[in-house]
């Protein structure tokens, strides 16, 4: 290296790209997980949203210059660039933000400080929750202790106890009515609008990593003030949503099961059903691939590696929350809650199953990523196993 080289500072590059760069390179690409970042921080509400069956990708509002470019992008507006969490190097960018460090190449599911297994001590938390009933614990527990005025979550639609939609949650009460999992999507950020006139300053998001990487995107990339009241990040590991479509076209058409009289749903190794009247059901995964939602066939992110915490149900155990404790902010809720008994927690290492099935799951999504995008989310990525080759036919 020359001297010259070496004593120049490198100049910062200036923002600019927007709704027209992120229309060419995340939306019209398919890289798009429909999180709703763009939409819910763009400051001149021209980013249109349907929370719809085969939609759930944002559109351009205004016709002025097209659905592919925008007046005040051309005016200098990058906010919702800065905002999407699948735009440029988005991995490193919300990793050096929550971690100061990007991720090693061997740390497939993210970057963590320790790793649990956790339920909620009362019975009653416990039994509303899909796994240990640990988000709805931390939800209760994030509010009694004055951390948070509410949160983003899913819940359902009045007519439809299947149907998800974005709602805001203060109470205990609304917390619990919202417990348990949906496994078709919901743009929970989508609530925001609904948070704030409430008067909501300190909120805590509920999401997939697809939503749960979009406020340390936008923080590190300064997308305004809009960021600001994401105060508590909780994710939820996802291998993939699947459109509403799969329950009139699979599970009624083909097994006879209404989405009426559904109670309880959950996915561990095949897609599991419970019906009021008592009867269990498990249908095949690969038979539900079909109905999987366009927006989650390139996700790379299975452990929701932006959370300040992040949740899941895999390993031996049904009714424990696998619990992915990553900042600095996690590991001090965490042990606030241990220590005050608002939940029981045991070292996750003790589920070498669960541990496998981490790896293993995050390395799946990983591979989902297109070569051609920003390369950091492949990174370190083993190659699938080549299959042995056939047997040479007996002569
Ligand atoms: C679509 C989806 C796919 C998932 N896939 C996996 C997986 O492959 N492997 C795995 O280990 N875990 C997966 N999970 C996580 C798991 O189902 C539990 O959410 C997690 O273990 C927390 O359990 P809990 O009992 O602590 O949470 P609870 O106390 O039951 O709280 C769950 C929270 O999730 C919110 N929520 C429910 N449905 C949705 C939705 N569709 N979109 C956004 N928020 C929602 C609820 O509003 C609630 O706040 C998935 C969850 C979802 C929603
Ligand atoms: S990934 Fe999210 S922020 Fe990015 S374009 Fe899609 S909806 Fe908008
Ligand atoms: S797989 Fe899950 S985390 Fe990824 S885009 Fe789909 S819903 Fe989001």
């Amino acid at each position: 290296m020359t001297v010259t080289e070496s004593a120049t500072p490198a100049t910062p590059t200036r923002w600019t790209a927007q709704w027209k760069e992120l229309k060419a390179e995340v939306i019209d690409t398919g890289l798009c997980t429909g999180c709703s970042g763009c939409v819910v921080t763009c400051p001149h509400d021209v980013i249109g949203y349907e929370h719809e069956e085969g939609k759930y990708v944002p559109f351009h509002l205004e016709t002025e210059l097209g659905p592919d470019n925008c007046v005040h992008g051309e005016k200098g507006c990058t906010t919702c660039t800065r905002a999407c969490p699948r735009f440029g190097a988005w991995e490193p960018s919300a990793d050096m933000h929550l971690f100061g460090r990007i991720r090693e190449p061997d740390e497939m599911a993210g970057i963590w400080q320790q790793l649990l297994l956790t339920r909620a001590s009362d019975d009653m938390v416990h039994k509303m929750g899909q796994d240990g009933g640990f988000v709805s614990a931390m939800l209760i527990w994030l509010r009694e202790h004055d951390y948070i005025d509410a949160a983003l979550v899913s819940g359902v639609e009045d007519d439809d106890r299947w149907k998800a939609k974005p709602v805001v949650v203060s109470t205990r009460e609304e917390i619990l009515a919202t417990a348990g999992s949906r496994y078709t999507y919901c743009a929970n950020p989508l609530a925001l609008p609904e948070a704030k006139a409430a008067g909501h300053e300190r909120l805590a998001l509920v999401g997939m990593g697809c939503q749960t990487s979009s406020p340390p995107t936008m923080w590190d990339r300064k997308a305004g003030k809009v960021a600001k009241p994401f105060l508590f990040n909780i994710g939820l590991l996802c291998s993939k949503t699947f459109d509403d479509a799969i329950f009139a076209e699979l599970f009624e058409a083909k097994y006879g099961l209404a989405k009426q009289d559904m109670v309880k749903m959950n996915i561990k190794g095949a897609f599991q059903i419970w019906m009021k009247d008592g009867s269990f059901h498990e249908i095949d995964l690969k038979e539900c691939h079909q109905w999987t939602r366009k927006g989650c066939n390139h996700c790379p992110d299975f452990a929701a590696e932006h959370a300040d915490i992040s949740t899941g149900g895999i390993g031996e155990d049904n009714d424990w929350t696998l619990t992915i404790v990553r900042t600095d902010l996690g590991v001090e809720v965490i042990n606030r809650m241990i220590a005050d008994g608002s939940i029981i927690a045991r070292p996750a290492q003790e589920d070498e199953k669960a541990m496998k099935l981490l790896r293993m799951l995050s390395i799946v999504s990983r591979r989902r990523w297109p070569n051609d995008a920003d390369p950091a989310p492949a990174v370190g990525v083993p190659p699938p196993k080549k299959k042995a080759p056939a047997p040479a036919p007996a002569e």
